[in-house]
């Protein structure tokens, strides 16, 4: 790894001098992505800036129905925090399923998503919590922000503060995940609120994470697990790599699925 300069600012508005004086800087939260990618020479920043001391940054609240949460919390802290066990617990449950210990102690979900990794799993709660997501310069509705594996709406230098979200009546999170890493292989996260329902698919898209729209308006008829098998999934387009074939992917999808229905209907799922 290259020598870099470490910046810790303990307020919002030193960020951009520090971002100014610097040839390539980069924000630094839990490091779990970041660092590796520096050891092994992938990126070398010359200033990493750890704005995790920033004033309310990892901080999880709520207000009547809801809840935010800071970019700089980690995925312990949603796993643990009494705020995200009351009001979304489904939330809870996938933070507390990410990587091992080690990770979830370091892992905030700011650095998740803005790192967007196609197999993460915060991005499929995002997307069908219908989350609004807070930066320096301005606000961004979860539709509009991932846009492809690796990619995102954010422009240089744009950090994350928040994520902010209306509680659903019931959600749940299904995934299947890898052995080794515990990234999902398929993972299907379901919302419903009265008769809405939204749904979104990580780990399996070739683009990343996605909303499955046509699954959502079949559960809005009928919201039983043996809809999950009527959707056409055939148009998608899923991976296929040494983990699995496109066909054993859409199947971990309509699983996945299956499961979070079952779930949040109070049934065992298949
Ligand atoms: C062994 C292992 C297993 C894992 N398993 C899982 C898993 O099962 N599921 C899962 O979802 N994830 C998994 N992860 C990913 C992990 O949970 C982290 O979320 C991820 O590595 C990045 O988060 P971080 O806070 O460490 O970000 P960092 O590594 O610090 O940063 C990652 C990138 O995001 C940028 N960044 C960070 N925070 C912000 C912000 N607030 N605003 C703008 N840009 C920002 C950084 O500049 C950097 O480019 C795993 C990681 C490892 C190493």
């Amino acid at each position: 790894m290259l020598p870099f300069n470490l910046h810790r600012p303990t307020a919002i508005d030193s960020i951009q001098s520090t971002l100014a004086g610097a040839t390539d800087p980069k924000f630094l939260a839990g490091g779990m992505t970041l660092l590796p990618s520096m050891k092994l020479g992938l990126i070398a920043p010359t200033d990493l800036i750890d704005f995790t001391a920033l004033p309310g940054i990892a901080e999880i609240s709520s207000k009547d129905r809801t809840v935010t949460i800071g970019a700089a919390a980690t995925h312990a802290a949603v796993a643990r925090d009494s705020t995200v066990g009351n009001l979304c617990p489904a939330l809870g449950r996938l933070a507390g399923k990410i990587g091992d210990r080690h990770v979830r102690n370091r892992g905030t979900i700011g650095g998740s998503v803005a790192n967007n990794d196609p197999a993460a799993d915060y991005p499929a709660a995002i997307l069908a919590l219908g989350a609004t997501i807070r930066t320096d310069k301005r606000e961004m509705a979860a539709e509009d922000f991932f846009l492809g594996i690796f990619e995102t709406a954010l422009e240089e230098h744009e950090l994350i503060t928040s994520f902010e979200f209306e509680t659903p009546e019931q959600a749940a999170y299904a995934k299947f995940p890898h052995p080794a890493s515990g990234y999902a292989l398929a993972g299907v996260f379901i919302c419903r609120t009265g008769s809405s329902v939204r749904v979104a698919v990580t780990g399996a898209g070739s683009e990343g994470a996605f909303r499955l729209t046509e699954l959502e308006a079949l559960l809005e008829e009928d919201f039983s697990a043996e809809t999950a098998d009527r959707v056409d999934l055939s148009s998608f387009d899923f991976f296929e790599d040494r983990n699995g074939s496109r066909a054993y992917r859409e199947n971990l999808v309509r699983v996945m699925a299956r499961r979070a229905i079952s779930e949040i209907a109070g049934k065992n799922a298949a």
